[in-house]
Parts: C-alpha cells; sequence; structure tokens
C-alpha cells in the first residue's frame, strides 16, 4: 500500500512546498511511483512540478466538490514515475464551502481512497494555516513530514502543530504519526544554523532526519523554471541532500 506523506508546518516560508516537490521528485527518480497533491491554493507545487496551474484540467477542488473524479483530476506522468494532482487558487474558497459537509474532514481520504495502491508514495502540500485543507491531509497521511527553518523562531508554533497532529490521531485518524522533522535552509556560515538545530533537537522528542537541507539558491530558482532540483541542476548542494532525504524516507517504509 502507497505511504502517505503530509509536509506540514502552518508557518509560511519554511520550506513546505520545495520539499514537497524535490522529496516527490527524489523519489520517483529512485523508481518509486509517486503522486503529488497539492493542498495550498497557492499552487506552487503544481507550478514547481510544470503544471500549468491554468490550465483547463479539472483539479483538486473539483475533486473536493465532488464535481470530477480523481482520474479526471491527475495529470500522470508529469515527470518519469510521477503524477500530480494539482490545484489552484479557486481552493481557497473550499473550506467556506465545505463548512456543511458532515463529512468534511474525510474529503480527501475517501476520494483518492480507490488509487493509493497505484503508488508508492503520497506526498501531499498543506497550506500554512492549521484550517480543514491540513485537516484533511492529516486525516488522509499515515506521516507527518515537519519542515523547520533554521532560524531563530524555529519553535515558535511548533507545539500547535504537534497538539492537532496528536488530536486528529486520538479521533480521525489513529494511523497518523510524525514521520519526522527536517531542518531547512540550513547556513554552515553561522552559528545561527547550529544552534537552533541543536536547540531543537533538544526540545523535541521526534524523529529527526540526519539529512540536513543547505540554503542553496538553485532550490530557490529552480520553480520558476517549473522543474524539480533533480533536473535544473542535479549537482547542486539541493539536489544532493534532497536524493539524501528520499533514501531515508524509502528506508524507513521498509523498516515498518
Ligand atoms: P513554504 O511552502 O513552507 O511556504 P517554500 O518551500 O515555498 O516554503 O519556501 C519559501 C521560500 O524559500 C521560497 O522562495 C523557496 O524558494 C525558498 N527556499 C526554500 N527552501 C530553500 C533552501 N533550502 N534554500 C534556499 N531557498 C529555499
Ligand atoms: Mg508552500
Amino acid at each position: 500500500m502507497g505511504r502517505i506523506i503530509a509536509v506540514a508546518n502552518q508557518k509560511g516560508g519554511v520550506g513546505k512546498t520545495t520539499t514537497a516537490i524535490n522529496l516527490s521528485a527524489a523519489l520517483a527518480v529512485q523508481g518509486k511511483k509517486v503522486l503529488g497533491i497539492d493542498m495550498d491554493p497557492q499552487g506552487n507545487m503544481s507550478s514547481g512540478l510544470g503544471v500549468d496551474k491554468n490550465d483547463d484540467g479539472a483539479n483538486i477542488y473539483d475533486l473536493i466538490l465532488g464535481e470530477s473524479t480523481v482520474e479526471e483530476c491527475i495529470r500522470k506522468d508529469v515527470l518519469e514515475n510521477l503524477d500530480v494532482l494539482p490545484s489552484d487558487i479557486n481552493l481557497s474558497a473550499a473550506e467556506i464551502e465545505l463548512i456543511d459537509n458532515d463529512n468534511k474532514q474525510f474529503i480527501i481520504r475517501d476520494a483518492i481512497s480507490g488509487i493509493v495502491d497505484d503508488y508508492d508514495f503520497i506526498i501531499i502540500d498543506c497550506p500554512p494555516a492549521l484550517g480543514m485543507l491540513t485537516i484533511n491531509a492529516l486525516t488522509t497521511a499515515h506521516g507527518v513530514l515537519v519542515p523547520i527553518q533554521c532560524e531563530y523562531y524555529a519553535l515558535e508554533g511548533l507545539s500547535q502543530l504537534i497538539n492537532t497532529i496528536e488530536l486528529v490521531k486520538e479521533r480521525l485518524n489513529s494511523d497518523l504519526e510524525i514521520e519526522g522533522v527536517v531542518f531547512t535552509m540550513y547556513d554552515a556560515r553561522t552559528n545561527l544554523s547550529l544552534q537552533v538545530v541543536e536547540n531543537v533537537k533538544d526540545n523535541l522528542n521526534q524523529n529527526v532526519y540526519k539529512t540536513i537541507i543547505p540554503r542553496n539558491i538553485r532550490l530557490a530558482e529552480a520553480p520558476s523554471y517549473g522543474m524539480p532540483i533533480n533536473l535544473y541542476d542535479s549537482k547542486s548542494t539541493g539536489a544532493e541532500s534532497y536524493r539524501l532525504l528520499a533514501d531515508e524516507v524509502i528506508h524507513k517504509g521498509e523498516d515498518d
């Protein structure tokens, strides 16, 4: 069965989308069959993987409204072994439109249940909020991967996120676990990055990935070419680090 991993942190700008894009692509390069699900109305995972957000195809918003089937919404073979369920700005209305829906916490879980087995990994990019879209990602997922930016306020909001994950596990999805924390935008030239990593490790009783994602300008450039880092600059430190992260994610799956 496909392992479903939600990339979540209600803080914006911590590297969720960058991680969702490049982890998905790195898993696909390893021969894993991958589905990327874009749950952020900004649609940056979609465009970063080369999907035109404004094409006429149905997307996750139509899926949530029940107006399209999941097969109609998925873009097949965006890259070798990689399919994408894209979003666009319309998704921002979904929270309101779901208010009266009794099943609103499980819309995505139920909508994709028939295709989960077609994939080895399903990677969900969450929006920067703990609203209904993120709850849907958490009820769908087996694991949560939490990117933490190496900056002064790294721990801020983290306990809130962990509480939310625990609550979802208790009440809505007993399978859910915290897959691990990944540090992002690590700057080896400053002491701050190192201090943040040590401080978070001391204060957080969670699995932390050995791979630390460095600050690498190539990672920031790649999305404007609609390419993951392994295509844009496979020799960059960013590409290498996401290859290593993918290895860790694959091997964790094998241990279970
Ligand atoms: P989020 O999805 O959590 O809001 P993003 O992945 O969009 O965060 O990252 C925020 C910004 O930081 C983007 O402009 C992105 O290109 C840039 N960025 C993310 N990770 C890195 C990195 N490791 N090195 C350099 N820039 C990065
Ligand atoms: Mg994002």
